[in-house]
């Protein structure tokens, strides 16, 4: 009832693409828009778009998040290539003054009180509302290990992921642990979702306990320096104003994936005119242009991620220069208007009226 003939329709992701050939015979003009893609073909890969294929082909058109994502049979067909983009008004991006960062992650239960955050009443970090309506951080993050709050005036190293063995949090806090802990006074938070209960997310709960466990093997005197922090999920609101606070505050937003699809912590680093470190994978290259973040060749060499890190510490001007450049190159590339238009335009075209 809701969809009539003449309508077009956006697909998601293979999940949905079953729906296009029913859509086609009920008028209806579908897009596909896909998120995935192949790194590296083989023939599993090669099955796996054989599998797809005859579902894709009723689509009109179709949309790509990378230009590497496009499958071969689709040479010819009317591609798209529309890179995903950050919302800079929503509570993940939406600009924070240094006192609400310090007030949110106080609050959180992160850092100590300081004087940065101007007031002694205990007041809660205030933020906006995807709604519009004023929002308060009330909730503490969990964080594992005993000691002190960190110390809200030492540069922060910050990498947030989901517990996926593909996010490399291990690797992180090894290349952390071994290169940089002790020097710049450098603190690291590894931050993810609060993974409540083994059942429901067996592999988020396996990989923080992988976390947990390099953490309690290191010594004392490094294990200080390096925190694992686990946010609420019950208000998204909220827990993307931790995230917004986290980023602003890094030092350097990390994100050393062994493999990305799209990898959007990046875009939201950058946008805060943070110094990114990332490995160079995925939709992580085509976020970071030559001298608007460090690139890691290979992802899972901890001595370069330690160099890398290390040097973008002992030059905080150079890194700051690099934050303000990082902010400009996403303002111009990956922000919620150039989406937009390059979604008008698709649909100007698969409307106009066909020769004939
Ligand atoms: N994120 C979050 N809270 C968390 C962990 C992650 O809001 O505790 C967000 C993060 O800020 C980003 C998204 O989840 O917006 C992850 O997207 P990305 O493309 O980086 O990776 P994915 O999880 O899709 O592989």
């Amino acid at each position: 009832r809701w969809v009539r003939p003449g309508d077009i329709v956006l697909l998601h992701d293979p999940q949905t693409l079953g729906l296009a050939a029913h859509l086609r015979r009920a008028g209806v003009t579908t897009i596909w828009r896909s998120h995935i893609g192949v790194d590296h073909a083989n023939e599993w890969t090669a099955q796996a778009w054989e599998f797809l294929r005859p579902l894709a082909e009723p689509c009109g058109a179709y949309v790509f998040s990378r230009a590497q994502y496009v499958p071969p049979f689709l040479a010819g067909a009317p591609v798209t290539v529309i890179a995903p983009s950050i919302d800079p008004f929503s509570p993940k991006n939406q600009d924070l003054a240094p006192a609400a960062v310090a007030r949110i992650l106080r609050t959180m239960g992160l850092t100590a009180a300081t004087g940065a955050d101007g007031d002694a009443d205990g007041g809660t970090g205030v933020f906006t509302r995807a709604d519009g309506s004023p929002g308060r951080v009330r909730e503490r993050a969990a964080v594992v290990g005993e000691g002190p709050p960190l110390d809200h005036e030492a540069p922060l190293v910050v990498q947030v992921s989901r517990w996926d063995h593909l996010k490399d949090m291990v690797g992180v806090l090894a290349g952390f642990a071994a290169h940089v802990a002790g020097r710049h006074g450098a603190q690291l938070a590894l931050v993810g979702p609060a993974v409540h209960d083994v059942s429901d997310d067996p592999e988020g709960a396996a990989v923080l306990g992988e976390c947990v466990v390099a953490w309690e093997g290191l010594a004392p005197s490094l294990r200080r320096h390096i925190r694992l922090v686990t946010l609420p999920m019950e208000d998204t609101d909220e827990n993307a104003a931790m995230v917004n606070a986290l980023q602003r505050h890094a030092a350097v937003v990390v994100q050393k994936s062994l493999a990305e699809g799209f990898g959007l912590t990046v875009a939201e680093g950058m946008w805060k005119a943070r110094p990114v470190l990332a490995s160079a994978v995925g939709g992580i290259v085509d976020q970071v242009a030559p001298d608007t973040g460090v690139l890691l060749p290979d992802p899972t060499d901890l001595d370069a991620y330690g160099a890398a890190l290390e040097g973008l510490l002992a030059d905080a001007t150079g890194a700051a220069a690099l934050g303000e450049r990082a902010r400009r190159h996403v303002r111009d590339n990956f922000l919620g208007d150039r989406h937009l238009l390059q979604y008008a335009e698709l649909l100007e075209r698969v409307l106009a009226p066909g020769p004939g």
